[in-house]
Formats: structure tokens, sequence, C-alpha cells
């Protein structure tokens, strides 16, 4: 079955090229920060000899007798301490070499932290702010313990001092959440910080459709980043999920990868990183019927919510009718204001039913609006080149236009997966 033809030359002639020979010179620069992370490696080491030596000391009072309880709570608290720094060194190690130096491609590894697949300078400043927070409990609990030999001032300032961190990691919660939710305007909203967008190093190459050829190769499964330590996004990932309107839950983590016959898993796993939402660009899924664009398009729009976006999932006859419903009462202008609170609109199942001028100059109003605003993800049945034949009249070639610009592209072909499991239980 294969019903979305689509010629390499359709799925390329849809992409742009902006190439800046300079810009990517800039980028390049990046890599002047690796040795850094080495260099933390080597505090790394200092933490560790740290570790052993406070053990060792540890043990050797315990074995000779002289440990009291409040001596080894105390030296425990130590322990934890260094292993506590050691894990915030980690974070800045591994998160901040692939947020800003090059990613590194773990995903699959079995020990795969789960916060990387969704790393992002804003992630790492709350984690850090967290880890921050858990470090100076522990000094704060250590002068508590041994409360008779520390002084009033010391304890105070402790207190005043842990206070400030909660404060401050609460802060950076919040604004990872609500913030990130309206796209990071005005580019403190960390997403827009994020130096290394995949796109960074392909070169020419990225013009390829889907964008082929990036960084290192991730693949599914791509975990669901857990936000624990955002209570900020957490609390409202649930309403976000009611709200969207997703005809059922899909996660991409059920999505099985090898069942299309092609596929391109690389583009998915990075759709699953939520640049594009951050960066406002579109994405389109395209292929045909059966083969997991709708589960794909959930799966993403899922991963958004919990990632503090606001999304609207629709099929484009339900938008077209949503927007011409908004127009017959005089109101389309604030209607698709009002679409500006939602970084993630999700349209399916373009191609289905043929759209008349009229709807199609209204799903045009659409896409220009969100041009460069917000993103659209979108799932066809064909390639966009060839969406112009769903959208009648002059506004179809602008509209596909307009949405593919800077768009990521996935193509899947195969088998319907319905019928996958029609015909083996029709086997059993
Ligand atoms: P499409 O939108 O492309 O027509 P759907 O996303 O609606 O297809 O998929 C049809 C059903 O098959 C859904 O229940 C979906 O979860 C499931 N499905 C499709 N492809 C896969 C896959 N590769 N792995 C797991 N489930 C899949
Ligand atoms: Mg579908």
């Amino acid at each position: 079955m294969r019903l979305s033809g689509g010629t390499a030359e359709e799925w390329r002639t849809v992409q742009n090229t902006p190439t800046t020979t300079l810009g990517y010179a800039l980028f390049a620069t990046r890599w002047l920060q690796a040795p850094l992370y080495f260099g933390l490696v080597a505090a790394q080491g200092v933490y560790v000899y740290k570790f052993f030596n406070e053990l060792w000391a540890l043990i050797l009072r315990c074995v000779t007798g002289q440990a009291t309880e409040t001596y080894v709570m105390l030296a425990v608290l130590k322990l934890v301490d260094v292993v506590m720094i050691a894990n915030l060194l980690i974070m800045v190690i591994v998160g901040g070499y692939e947020t800003f130096v090059s990613r590194i491609g773990l995903q699959g590894h079995r020990d795969q932290p789960e916060w990387l697949s969704h790393v992002n300078s804003n992630v790492l400043k709350v984690k850090l702010a967290t880890a921050i927070v858990g470090i100076s409990s522990v000094h704060l609990l250590q002068m508590f313990v041994d409360v008779h030999h520390t002084s009033r001032h010391a304890l105070l300032w402790g207190t005043v001092i842990h206070m400030a961190f909660i404060v401050s990691a609460a802060i950076l919660a919040y604004m990872s959440g609500p913030m990130a939710e309206h796209g990071g305007h005005g580019g403190h909203g960390g997403h827009s910080k994020n130096p290394a967008p995949p796109e960074g190093e392909a070169g020419p190459e990225h013009a390829a459709p889907s964008g082929a050829p990036h960084r290192a190769a991730p693949t599914e499964p791509v975990p669901i980043p857990r936000q624990a330590d955002a209570p900020a996004q957490e609390s409202g990932a649930e309403a976000r999920l009611q709200a969207a309107g997703f005809p059922a839950r899909k996660l991409l983590e059920d999505f099985d990868a090898d069942h299309p016959r092609d596929f391109d898993r690389e583009t998915v796993a990075r759709l699953g990183k939520l640049d594009f939402v951050a960066d406002r660009r579109n994405a389109v899924l395209a292929g045909p019927p059966g083969t997991g664009k709708t589960h794909l398009a959930v799966g993403l729009g899922v991963r958004a919510c919990q990632a503090g976006h606001r999304v609207l999932f629709a099929t484009a006859a339900q938008w077209a009718a949503r927007l011409a419903e908004a127009r017959a009462a005089g109101r389309l202008a604030e209607e698709l204001a009002e679409l500006d609170a939602y970084p993630l609109l999700i349209v399916d199942e373009v191609g289905y039913v043929p759209f008349d001028a009229d709807a199609s100059r209204l799903l045009f109003q659409l896409v220009a609006h969100r041009y460069e605003r917000g993103s659209l993800l979108v799932t066809g049945d064909r390639p966009p080149a060839r969406f112009g034949e769903v959208f009648a009249g002059p506004a179809g070639p602008a509209l596909v236009d307009r949405l593919v610009h800077r768009a990521e592209i996935v193509r899947i072909d195969g088998d319907s997966y319905r019928m996958r499991r029609a015909t083996s239980t029709w086997a059993d």
C-alpha cells in the first residue's frame, strides 16, 4: 500500500536552504568549550578522591571505636554532599556538552539519563537549581546535627541562604514553565538561548528532505522527560493534556519504529526534543493511512504539553470549520490572535477531504498568521509538495509555501498498522 507517491524532487522543492558560511564558522567556535568539559571531568576526579578520603577516615574511626553517633551522621552527610556535588558536575558536563557543544547521541543507550532527551538550557538551569537546593539542605542538616558546634550566626545565614536557593529554584522552575509555554518570547526563555540547533553543522546537506543526515543518530525510544523537579510544569501538564483535545493518548515511546518500511526516526527523535516548538517552526508528517501519523502527532503533542506548552489538536476539516465559524461571528482576527497562546497547533489529516477555495483561504490565514509566531504540526496522506491538490483556489500554493518554510518534514512509508493487526488476528 503506497498511497503517497512523491518523488525525491517533490520533497526537495519544498525545502528552503539558508546557507550562511559566516554563521557556520561562528557556530563552529562552540568547540572551544569542549576542553572546559574535560576540565570538569578532572574536577569530578578530585571529588572521587575526596569521597574515598572521607570514607576511609570514617571507617578508621568506626573500627577504632572513636566514632560517636553524631560523628557518623555528619560524616555520612558529608559523603552524601560529595556525591551530590559530583551529580551536579555530571549534569553540567553531560547536559552542557550536549546542549552547547555537540549531541552525544546517547539515545537508546540503556543508561541514558531521562532528562537528557529533553535537555536544553532551561531544563539544565532548573536541574542545577534543584541540585543546589539539595546540596544546601544537606549542609543545613549538617549544621543542625552539629548544632552545639555551630554559631547562631552561621545557623541564621545557613538558613537564609538555603531559603534564597529555594526561592531562586522556584522562580527558575516557574519561568521555564509559563515562559516556555508562550514560546519563550523575548529571548529570555532559555530555549532561544540554546545555541546548538541540530541543523547546525549539517551544512548544505540540511536541505535534504526531512533534514536527513544531521548529527548523531537519535533513535527510538526517546523517553518522556520526567519533570518531577519542575513542579510548575508538572501541575499544569495534566490540564494541558485535557485541554488539547487529543483523540486518544498516544506516546512516542509506544510507536514501533520498526513497523514503517521507511521512516526517518532521526527527525522524529529530534522533533521529540521540541526545539521546533521553541523555534516556532512547523513540522509535517506525511504518509499513507495507518502508518501512525496521528499517533506520532499526538505523541509529540503530549510531550509538548508535558514540557509546558499549550497544544490544540484538530483535523484540518475541524480547523476550517472553526475558522469559518469565527469569521461568521466577525471575530476571525481575534480567534487567530487567541490561538497565539498555543505554541503548538496540530492539524491532522490533510488530504482526505479536499478544501474549496474559501476553506483553503481560511486555512491559509491560519498558516500565514502562525508563520514565525507559533508551530503547526501537520499530518497528511501525501508529500507537502502535493498539498496543492488538496487546497483549491489561489491560496493553495501560498499556504504550502508558508507551511513548509523552515519546516521539518517526516515521510513515513509502509503498510497500515491497523491492517497488520487485522491480518495477524485473522492468522490466529
Ligand atoms: P494514521 O494517522 O497514519 O492513519 P494512526 O496514527 O491513526 O495512523 O495509526 C493507526 C493505529 O495504529 C493507531 O492506533 C496507532 O496507535 C497504531 N500505530 C500505527 N503505527 C504504529 C507503530 N509504528 N507503532 C505502534 N502503533 C502504531
Ligand atoms: Mg490519522
